[in-house]
């Protein structure tokens, strides 16, 4: 049995339980920033922008400590840990992940939300059926929140309204 290995000549595959440098899916990322907000590192950001709408979620492998936490927080599994070990490099932004998305657009101020298009339509979707009027809910749900705020105290000074007569 060999016991030198001639890595890296030879390509090494970490053990299955190894935890290596983690990963954004572009594709599963809502940007909801759980992620974020879990990491102890900074190795995570959301650089939000409201002149152009849009959201960045950024990984910087070089600040990681491999603790997963992002893994754990992600309710998408869109950040996992990889078994990756190489991350030697001379230029750091070669480690760097940068995901972009849509923030959401208030229909009734036009002002770019604090969550995205994405995160939206993903919580709709995994919202129980028969539970909530979806249309109802979604005709709030797309406010921002100044607009929700003041559509809720018109809808119960209404309401306040009727009952007094
Ligand atoms: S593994 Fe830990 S340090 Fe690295 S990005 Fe995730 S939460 Fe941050
Ligand atoms: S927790 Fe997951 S879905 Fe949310 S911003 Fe991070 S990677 Fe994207």
């Amino acid at each position: 049995m060999a016991v030198t290995l001639k890595y890296p000549f030879v390509k090494l595959e970490a053990p299955p339980e190894y935890r290596g440098i983690p990963h954004i899916e572009p594709r599963l990322c809502i940007g909801c920033g759980a992620c974020v907000n879990a990491c102890p590192a900074d190795a995570l950001l959301k650089i939000d922008d409201h002149s152009t709408g849009t959201r960045k979620i950024v990984l910087d492998v070089g600040r990681c400590i491999r603790c997963a936490r992002c893994d754990e927080a992600c309710p998408t599994g869109a950040i996992r840990m990889t078994r990756n070990f190489e991350v030697a490099t001379l230029d750091r932004s070669d480690h760097v992940e940068v995901v972009e998305l849509r923030l959401h657009r208030c229909p009734n101020c036009g002002n770019y939300t604090d969550y995205t298009e994405r995160a939206l339509e993903k919580a709709f979707q995994i919202l129980p059926e028969g539970l909530f009027d979806k249309e109802e809910l979604r005709k709030k749900a797309i406010l921002c929140r100044n607009c929700r705020r003041k559509l809720t105290v018109d809808d119960t000074i209404e309401a306040s309204r009727e009952v007094v007569g």
